[in-house]
């Protein structure tokens, strides 16, 4: 037998490796050397360029967790958004077998996790039977889709609504007899699904599509139009051209399902809306259409509804764009802070101060993180910025207690993606060891509204920030659902109340100070810690100590400042 010719002929598989460790790269190399053609990046951006290209000609990807700058899950994340884990398996490789990374990894798509130190016979079997696997797998679905493409009368079981196939050529019919007239397609889904199967069970998950398809059948059978289900959570309705029907599919729908308590919020129907152009293009397309609609409010829980346009095909070029440009600007120390006052509204003195990303981009000027933020925390890139921050923050705060100047708490921002991305409690402590400061010194502030999506988990931190010594705000608290009742489940040192979310235009000035009335007298009846943020005139701070209130943040006392201008105002 001739080995050389026989390994040759094995060598069919193509493997890309991202690993920043050289010497991690080339222990996988060796095992893998005989079976597979190997491509390897030493960091995840670079890897993803690749694969935005190359990603077809893969058989699979070995991706190590921990690596500066991009992760491991920054990196599957980005390639389930382009939908790259439904060709391609991925295989996590981490330092640790800690359960909550390999549960999260899966979450994300990977197919297998790998923890070091490995067998290298172990690791070979892995990875080729993941191949092989995956390969079944793939031909198994193509004659299924086959198998089952003569019949188009399949109604689906659970939600009642015609399946796939049948609902793409009912849709097909309806839109040939339908002539000129303009029709909708709404793809329609419900924001983590997985989560709520994970949080209630399979059972109501299951009961949730039902009422999903119950919901839909009524709808078509009011307005016209076809409801179909695709699978998973995934549903579609073609939609008449009426705008009291579009309306009420949304409304009506999202009312609905929040009145079944679990149901709630981060858990509600999703909206993608598309205009068929050409009633003689392919199902498939349009209805893809309206999925891309449906895609750009992924994960962002502030939209429930997206219509389709032109320009979305571009936005996700652009968005691809600034991720490159952010990423120029991290390496580049383009990532600053600035810090706002916290002031005691009677004596005016500085008791506190808020650090605030900033970006001095090279060419445009200084970026507020209204721009950028939104956009790292969709896709979970926020996380290498904030640690970034915090650890500027701390040294900072080291440098300023070296010279003996006294400096006030200073309170940072925690996005929800930071907690899947890193150990944040540990992760301030470590950075507060490392650099001395005692951990009075920092402060974490968390939103109402990411607190309420990921309640557990955010819990579990601050009670491990507590252990430590570190003290917690709600922040934008009033912007949310929250109650009486889920505030005291919420264990934090602070509320900050945001000005701007409670309503003080002119009109609705006494509205605005009744509802702040009682924000206040709920976090008294709590005996909680108050501070009022967004404060720019004189009358609302009137107003404010008038309310009891003592503590404030905003522009009618100090704008955010460069770290400079702060240190000449506390010195
Ligand atoms: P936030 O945490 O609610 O921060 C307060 C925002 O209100 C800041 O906007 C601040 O400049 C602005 N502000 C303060 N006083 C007033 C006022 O009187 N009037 C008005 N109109 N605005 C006022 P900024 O700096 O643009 O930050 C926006 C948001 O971006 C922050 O809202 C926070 O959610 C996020 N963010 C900022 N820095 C970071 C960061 O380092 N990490 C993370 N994860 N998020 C950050
Ligand atoms: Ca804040
Ligand atoms: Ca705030």
């Amino acid at each position: 037998m001739g080995v050389g010719f026989d390994m040759e002929a094995k060598k069919q598989h193509r493997v890309l490796i991202i690993d920043d460790a050289f010497t991690n790269r080339e222990i996988l190399k060796e095992i893998l050397k005989d079976e597979a053609e190997v491509v390897e990046f030493d960091n995840g951006k670079d890897a993803l360029d690749y694969l935005m290209d190359h990603f077809y000609d893969l058989d699979i990807v070995l991706l190590d967790l921990v690596m500066p700058e991009m992760n491991g899950f920054e990196v599957l994340e980005f390639m389930r958004r382009k939908h790259m884990t439904d060709y391609l398996p991925v295989i996590m490789i981490s330092a640790d077998d800690e359960e909550r990374n390999m549960e999260y990894a899966f979450d994300l798509g990977a197919i297998d996790f790998i923890a070091r130190p490995f067998s290298e016979r172990i690791v070979l079997r892995r990875v080729l039977t993941t191949i092989s696997l995956f390969e079944k797998q793939k031909e198994l679905i193509r004659q299924i889709d086959v198998q089952f493409k003569p019949d188009d009368q399949k109604i689906d079981e659970l939600t009642g609504l015609p399946y796939k196939q049948n609902f793409y050529n009912k849709v097909h019919s309806q839109l040939l007899s339908s002539g000129n007239m303009k029709l909708w397609m709404v793809a329609i889904d419900i924001d983590h699904f997985k989560l709520f199967n994970n949080f209630y069970g399979w059972e109501k998950g299951d009961q949730y599509l039902r009422l999903m398809g119950r919901y839909l059948s009524e709808f078509t059978r009011r307005h016209g139009g076809i409801a179909g289900y695709l699978g998973g959570d995934d549903f579609a309705v073609l939609c008449p051209n009426k705008s009291a029907a579009m309306e009420e599919l949304e409304k009506k729908m999202t009312q609905d399902t929040k009145r079944h308590k679990s149901f709630g919020v981060g858990f509600g129907p999703k909206f993608g809306f598309y205009e068929i152009e050409n009633n003689a293009d392919s199902v498939e397309k349009i209805y893809n259409n309206a999925v891309i609609a449906l895609d750009s409010i992924a994960g962002d829980y502030t939209k429930r509804v997206a219509w389709y346009d032109l320009e979305m095909i571009g936005n996700v070029q652009n968005e691809f764009e600034l991720l490159s440009d952010i990423q120029r600007g991290v390496d580049n120390k383009e990532f600053v802070f600035y810090l706002q006052p916290k002031v005691d509204m009677k004596t005016k003195k500085v008791v506190g101060a808020e650090a605030l990303a900033r970006w001095q981009h090279h060419d445009k000027g200084l970026i507020s993180p209204g721009v950028f933020i939104p956009i790292l925390e969709k896709n979970g890139f926020v996380s290498s910025i904030d640690y970034d921050i915090w650890n500027m923050v701390i040294e900072w705060i080291a440098s300023m207690l070296k010279n003996n100047v006294k400096v006030p708490p200073v309170s940072i921002n925690i996005s929800r993606a930071d907690i899947y991305a890193m150990n944040v409690a540990e992760t301030l402590q470590e950075m507060c060891d490392k650099s001395k400061v005692d951990y009075e010194y920092l402060e974490v502030e968390i939103t109402e509204t990411a607190y309420m999506e990921d309640f557990d988990l955010i819990n579990a931190m601050v009670e491990k920030l507590h252990a430590i010594g570190f003290k917690v705000s709600m922040d934008d608290f009033g912007s949310g659902y929250s109650s009486l009742n889920a505030l005291k489940n919420m264990d934090v040192d602070m509320l900050k109340i945001d000005m701007r979310f409670l309503d003080f235009d002119h009109e609705n000035h006494s509205k605005g100070v009744s509802i702040l009335e009682s924000v206040l007298n709920m976090a008294n009846t709590l005996a909680l810690p108050t501070i009022v943020e967004g404060v720019e005139t004189k009358d609302q701070a009137e107003m404010l100590m008038e309310q009891g209130c003592e503590l404030a943040q905003g522009y009618y006392y100090y704008r955010p400042m460069p770290v400079d201008e702060f240190e000449k105002l506390v010195k």
